[in-house]
């Protein structure tokens, strides 16, 4: 399956006018205010190559939310800090529900199902707060993706974050819940804030697209994961990186993605190519429309599938 960059190229810029075209956007997530403000109507994508050629088409530099794929990185930090010890406070296995759902948590006693819906994240978020202050444990996530992406100019949008903790009173119940099985070891006000912070971070589909290098083991990615650990996280992104979707991503698409309700895609081809897609309007599971719709494109052009 070799693609060359110029047939790639070209693939990406026709397939942001037929984004364009098809106009089904999608709805913007309406429950972080501050997102509700962004325009459906816009398409980025980025790709950079194994060999380190990037390809990209659409608003490639526009910031977004990357919201959820924050959470892709704040494993990666965690397993760094304490290794495979975190898997006693969180699960491996797709939750089948809603991103923000309490369901489970009171039929698994507390220990949720995945580190990409919400509650698995808390946990994540809150053990990298242990023994810090919220704004070190955010460096230490914003470093790490700085240094994933090997670019310095990323920052956390402070309205999005404000907004987000304003009406996350779903989120609060989620990290209060932990709390009362004893899954959450900071005080739920701490651990919710440096979360709502991670997920505030801001970045655009060539920045993401170049720290998604390090989980698809591309050569010349900075060494933040060992290969088993990149291996792991891929795993997960596939079994549990859209919500209850992720069945029918890895069915359309066959390759790990993570998303967020900014519309972020993050997307691994391993040892072939780190992909960033971003589109704002979503779905009805919370997943990016057209970011969906590009990766299923973009896979059936490349043959990526890891499913062969
Ligand atoms: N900050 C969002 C929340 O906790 C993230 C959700 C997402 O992107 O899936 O509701």
């Amino acid at each position: 399956n070799h693609v060359t960059p110029q047939a790639l190229q070209e693939f990406l810029t026709a397939l942001n006018e037929e984004i364009h075209e098809r106009a089904d956007w999608g709805e913007v997530a309406d429950y972080i205010p501050e997102l509700a403000d962004v325009d459906p109507a816009q398409f980025g994508i980025a790709v950079v190559l194994a060999h380190g050629t990037v390809c990209s088409a659409g608003a490639a530099s526009k910031g977004f939310s990357i919201q959820s794929v924050s959470k892709v990185f704040s494993l990666g930090c965690v397993l760094g800090r304490i290794g495979e010890q975190i898997w006693t406070r969180v699960g491996r296995e797709p939750s089948g529900s809603r991103f923000d759902s309490i369901l489970l948590l009171e039929l698994e006693k507390g220990r949720p199902r995945n580190p990409f819906i919400n509650a698995g994240a808390l946990v994540v978020t809150d053990e990298l707060l242990t023994g810090r202050t919220p704004r070190d444990a955010l460096s230490e996530i914003i470093g790490y993706i700085r240094a994933a992406a090997g670019d310095d100019d990323i920052h956390i949008d402070k309205a999005v974050a404000q907004s987000e903790e304003k009406t996350g009173d779903r989120n609060r119940a989620l990290a209060n819940y932990l709390k009362s099985y004893g899954n959450l070891k900071n005080p739920a006000d701490y651990t919710l804030g440096t979360y709502f912070h991670q997920c505030a971070i801001e970045m655009n589909c060539l920045q993401l697209a170049n720290a998604g290098r390090c989980i698809a083991g591309l050569p010349g990615a900075p060494m933040l994961l060992s290969e088993t650990r990149a291996r792991r996280i891929t795993a997960l992104m596939l079994t549990c990186g859209h919500y209850d979707e992720s069945g029918d991503f890895a069915f359309r698409v066959g390759l790990a993605g993570k998303s967020g309700v900014g519309g972020g895609l993050l997307m691994v081809a391993p040892d072939r190519a780190s992909i960033a897609i971003w589109s704002p309007g979503l779905n009805e599971t919370g997943n990016s429309r057209a970011a969906n719709y590009a990766a299923e494109r973009l896979a059936q052009f490349t043959g990526w599938s890891i499913f062969g």
